[in-house]
């Protein structure tokens, strides 16, 4: 058994990982894809030290890293269930293999995914103008023109951030009003350089084969359809948990997120977690990094104080 087992290998699972190792502790790490969100970014520009990197470049970085230390990296290996521990003291994680894990401890660093709105051109020009990360790529943007999709909090946040750095936004909501708070909504208003749109349902982003023009829109009330000339769509219609899995065993926020404390304890004894799974606020890589260093801490806390000598 292990005394540390980790679930998802991205940033927050790397940092777990190397604190965990260098504890001295049986550490492993179950990965469904060892890199995680990391992998499908292009520029990062807000990883401290590093002016600039590459996600795949960073995802090797952070593995190689890892393995400089003893740590049993099970890549593609996706976990499907968390049993509490039993009479044994050991908690158990099942993989789809069929395998199943056993661990004095477990640290819970599955990550999320934007939900996307899944019309054409997303995919195609994605990382090529089309964003999820206002954060991380808003300053690519400097001075061009963006819509973003939603107006939810996190989608008129984005506007009023992106506003002070491009030169004008479009605000794209589905429904008839935006749902953001009222706080957001007055601030967005008072902002010369935005433009709300709401009713309006996105059908396609549009693109010249190497980068986005525009997209097109329908409007719900009227049926007609749209075109808008843009250099970039963020899209802000939800970062979703990767915790179906965890339903039953840990207790979720109403999101899906992992609620954690401030040593990222998770509702189960012996079961921390880290990163974007977990309600920690502001999704980023140092803070997954930070968050996972600090989940190891406590884990090898727990061990301490609870493990036969
Ligand atoms: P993730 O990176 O999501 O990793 C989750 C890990 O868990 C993966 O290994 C995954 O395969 C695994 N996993 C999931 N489910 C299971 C399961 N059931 N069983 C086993 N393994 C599982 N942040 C920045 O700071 N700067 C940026 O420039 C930046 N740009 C971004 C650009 C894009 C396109 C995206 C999508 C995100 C960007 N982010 C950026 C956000 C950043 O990538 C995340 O905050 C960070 O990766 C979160 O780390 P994590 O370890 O919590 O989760």
């Amino acid at each position: 058994a292990f005394d540390v087992l980790i679930v998802g290998g991205g940033p927050a699972g790397a940092a777990a990982g190397i604190y965990a190792a260098r504890k001295g502790i049986r550490t492993g790490i179950a990965a469904e894809r060892f890199g995680g969100q990391v992998l499908d970014t292009m520029a990062i520009e807000n990883f401290v030290s590093v002016p600039e990197t590459e996600g795949p470049k960073l995802a090797a970085a952070m593995e190689r890293h890892v393995r400089d230390y003893e740590v049993d990296i099970m890549n593609l290996q996706r976990a499907e269930r968390l049993i509490p521990a039993g009479a044994d003291g050991l908690i158990e994680v099942k993989l789809a293999s069929g395998a199943s894990l056993k661990s004095k401890t477990v640290i819970l660093s599955t990550g999320a995914r934007w939900r996307q709105m899944n019309v054409p051109g997303e995919q195609e020009y994605r990382n090529k103008g089309v964003a999820y990360c206002p954060h991380c790529d808003g300053p690519l943007f400097k001075g061009k023109r963006v819509a973003v999709i939603g107006g939810g909090n996190s989608g008129v946040e984005a506007a009023i951030d992106l506003a002070g750095i491009v030169a004008h936004v479009t605000l794209i909501e589905f429904d008839a009003k935006l749902r953001a708070d009222e706080v957001l909504q007055r601030k967005l208003r008072s902002l010369p350089n935005v433009d709300v749109i709401v009713s309006a349902q996105t059908t396609e982003v549009q693109g010249d084969g190497r980068k986005v023009t525009g997209l097109r829109w329908l409007d719900r009330t009227t049926q007609a359809t749209h075109a808008l000339a843009l250099d970039g769509v963020f899209v802000q219609i939800g970062l979703l948990p990767n915790t179906e899995w965890l339903k039953d065993t840990v207790a979720l926020s109403q999101r899906g997120e992992i609620l954690i404390d401030d040593r990222c304890q998770t509702s189960l004894p012996g079961v921390f977690a880290a990163g974007d799974a977990t309600t920690v606020p502001y999704k980023q890589i140092v803070i997954a990094m930070s968050e996972g260093s600090k989940a190891a801490l406590s884990a090898f806390d727990h061990l301490i104080r609870h493990s036969a000598p």
